[in-house]
């Protein structure tokens, strides 16, 4: 038997939120001792997430942004979802350098470091419907006793 454990947080979509959320799942995934790197990894790929949801999907007006965590033996998943604007096109919307808002100074490079600093990166997405972002990440470090 290996470890499992699972999370699941709610909070409200302002900027000051997203430290949290960064706090909130390093203090999930520390228990699988991972590296700096691979901390760091995870803190950025939470950070795009979050910061989408913040400020695309909840543009027009604030909403709750959900984060739930699930570690399986050494593999950590996390889903981040927003019930916001939704995105009509998702192969566009991944695409390096692709930005809906080249005003604000974005550089279009959200899912291009969440796909380079996970292992998986699945994006579900309707306009209207709100978006879903799944990712995970094995912790090559992790020290199994269980
Ligand atoms: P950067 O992340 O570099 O600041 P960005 O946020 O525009 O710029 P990505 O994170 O790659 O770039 O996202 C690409 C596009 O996908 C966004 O410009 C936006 O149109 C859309 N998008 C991403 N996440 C969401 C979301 N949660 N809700 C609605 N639209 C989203
Ligand atoms: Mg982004």
């Amino acid at each position: 038997m290996g470890t499992y454990n699972e999370m699941k947080i709610e909070f409200s979509s302002i900027s000051e939120n997203e430290s949290f959320a960064r706090a909130v799942v390093s203090a999930f995934v520390l228990k699988l001792n991972p590296t700096l790197e691979e901390l760091s990894d995870i803190k950025t790929a939470v950070s795009e997430a979050v910061t989408n949801a913040i400020i695309h999907g909840y543009e027009k007006q604030q909403g709750m942004v959900k984060i739930a965590g699930k570690i399986e033996e050494n593999t950590v998943y996390l889903e981040i979802s927003d019930e916001g604007e939704g995105i009509e096109d998702v192969e566009k919307a991944m695409e390096p350098l692709y930005t809906s808002k080249p005003e604000l100074d974005r550089s279009g490079m959200g899912f291009a470091f969440m796909e380079a600093f996970m292992d998986d990166l699945q994006v579900d997405s309707e306009p209207g419907g709100g978006t879903r972002i799944r990712m995970k990440k094995t912790i090559y470090s992790a020290i199994n006793l269980s």
